[in-house]
């Protein structure tokens, strides 16, 4: 079944905004809280890499799950990023604003017959890493069963080579799932490539089988290295996952906190001030995508 024209149209955006920036890249945080040190890493390094290439950085605020989202967040990742001057290319996209993209799509992605729906409890699938299939025959009802909707999981075949089970594309809960989200704004904002921290390789099959079911080449996936001090060493919990308050408190400026975000990725020696330009100058002739995989 074709992709109808309605939908085609942010397929054929996404190429044309991927072929005029040739490289383009989206920090995308959920505005779950603050960004803590790890996600100011993350965003430097998706900066660096973005801006060495020449190509687009674009800010996507993941603010589906709205219990998560915290008041004021939203305000204050903007705040950071320019604060440490980060800057990044457009308005910022709330996924929020999207809803009826994703809908479109999920809707259309039903109709073609390439999804199910799935009634199975988290209970019932806990310690299953890859869902078993239970439900991919059972033609269950699209309404509300005992006060629950079903799950709209994508099918997947046994044999795919990414292994990534069949992905739950819209939650029982009746939100869109971050997998559809993620893959429909990669493919409409035109992202070749993508840097994000290591926690979310885990991301990368249920991704890449959606990328498949929609036809579409997937962005260059890489993914940073774990948070460390200037000195090289692993952050404690605590420190790592303050954000920039406490360090501001400190009396730390800008230069001050890249300077130890970029000796933690042993860019500069440690004590290095110096402003995001300044190291984007700086690593002119150095190779930073050998920190990220
Ligand atoms: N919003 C996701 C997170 O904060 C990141 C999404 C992504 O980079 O693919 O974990």
């Amino acid at each position: 079944m074709a992709v109808p024209e309605h939908l085609q149209q942010h397929l054929t955006a996404g190429r044309v905004l991927a072929a005029a920036y040739g490289y383009r890249d989206r920090f995308a945080p959920s505005p779950t809280g603050v960004l803590h040190l790890g996600n100011l890493q993350t965003a430097l390094l998706s900066w660096l890499a973005a801006r060495q290439a020449g190509g687009g950085w674009m800010l996507r605020i993941d603010d589906l799950d709205t219990p998560r989202n915290r008041a004021g967040a939203i305000e204050a990742i903007q705040r950071d990023l320019i604060w440490l001057g980060l800057h990044w290319d457009g308005p910022p996209v709330l996924q929020s604003e999207r809803r009826g993209t994703y809908h479109s799509w999920l809707s259309w992605l039903r109709r073609s017959g390439r999804l199910f729906a799935c009634r199975c409890s988290r209970r019932e699938l806990a310690g299953q890493p890859i869902y078993p299939g239970v439900c991919r025959q059972a033609r269950h009802s699209w309404g509300m069963q005992q006060q629950r909707l079903p799950s709209w999981r994508l099918r997947v075949a046994d044999d795919d080579p990414h292994g990534s089970g069949d992905v739950v594309l819209r939650r029982a809960d009746g939100f869109i799932a971050y997998q559809l989200a993620t893959v429909i704004d990669d493919i409409s904002f035109g992202i070749t490539d993508v840097v994000r921290g290591a926690d979310l390789r885990e991301a990368l099959p249920a991704q890449h089988s959606l990328f498949a079911a929609l036809g579409e080449d997937p962005p260059r996936f890489r993914h940073g290295p774990l948070l460390r001090d200037a000195r090289g060493r692993k952050l404690s919990k605590r420190e790592a996952s303050a954000g920039l308050e406490p360090l501001r408190a400190a009396g730390m400026d800008a230069p001050a906190v890249i300077g130890c975000l970029a000796s933690g990725l042993q860019l500069v020696p440690p004590d290095a001030r110096l402003s995001a330009t300044e190291l984007l100058d700086d690593l002119t002739h150095k190779d930073i995508t050998a920190l990220i995989s």
